[in-house]
């Protein structure tokens, strides 16, 4: 069981290659199938299980081979294709990072936003384009207020460490960046909900959040 069996495209194989990603982990060997399947998912995982990749490399896989209506262009507003959303700063620049690493010269381009930082710079960063947009709850609320991001046009939602994000208090915040998802037109969206607990709260989001999903605990 080898990552050269799994059909990413060419360019991520190739990056994954590069990286020396060899083996998938257990919670890569069982979400990434699930996710090219086009299933919507619930995983139980831990910080250094791999989930990172687990979300990565089917979004970057389905945006490099998807065909997607135009999207606005030359306007103030970007329209990502994808949107991850975790708890902190730290953990966005590390998910930043892995997927920036593995949509090398696959024509996907991932920008971070996060909160604690002068919003200036990361406004730049978007207005030069964004198809994976990583995220903190709080900094995203800002720019969707501020009109500088469109969630018309996801297709992809991963929601990272989502009871930490609840800990912190967050619900409010994704509520209302999920809302602006199931605003017409009606997308067919595919999401991912990541997490180490399973309290109820997270149970409920889940069936908010997710359809018919697979629930995946390794
Ligand atoms: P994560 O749980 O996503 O934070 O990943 C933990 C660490 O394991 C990170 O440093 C990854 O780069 C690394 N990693 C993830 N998946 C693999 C893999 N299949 N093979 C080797 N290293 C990996």
């Amino acid at each position: 069981n080898t990552f050269a069996e799994i059909d990413l495209g060419d360019a991520l194989n190739l990056n994954i290659r590069r990286c020396k990603y060899v083996k998938p982990t257990p919670v890569q060997r069982h979400a990434i199938p699930i996710s090219l399947a086009g299933r919507d998912l619930m995983a139980c995982a831990q910080t250094g299980s791999g989930k990172t990749a687990a979300f990565c490399f089917p979004i970057i896989c389905g945006i490099m081979k998807g065909n997607f209506p135009q999207r606005p262009r030359g306007v103030r507003t970007v329209f990502p294709l994808a949107l991850i959303l975790s708890p902190t700063r730290e953990l966005s620049m590390q998910i930043h990072e892995e997927a920036r690493k593995f949509s090398y010269q696959t024509g996907v381009r991932v920008v971070v936003a996060y909160g604690g930082a002068p919003i200036n710079q990361q406004l730049r960063e978007l207005e030069r384009g964004v198809d994976i947009l990583v995220a903190t709850p709080g900094r995203l609320v800002d720019l969707l207020e501020r009109a500088k991001v469109s969630l018309q046009m996801i297709r992809y939602l991963a929601l990272d460490e989502a009871d930490r994000m609840l800990d912190m208090g967050f619900e409010p915040q994704i509520r209302k960046i999920v809302e602006q998802m199931d605003m017409p037109p009606p997308g067919e969206r595919q999401t991912m909900l990541f997490s180490a607990t399973f309290p109820k709260e997270i149970q409920r989001m889940a069936s908010d959040f997710l359809s018919n999903y697979i629930f995946l605990a390794v």
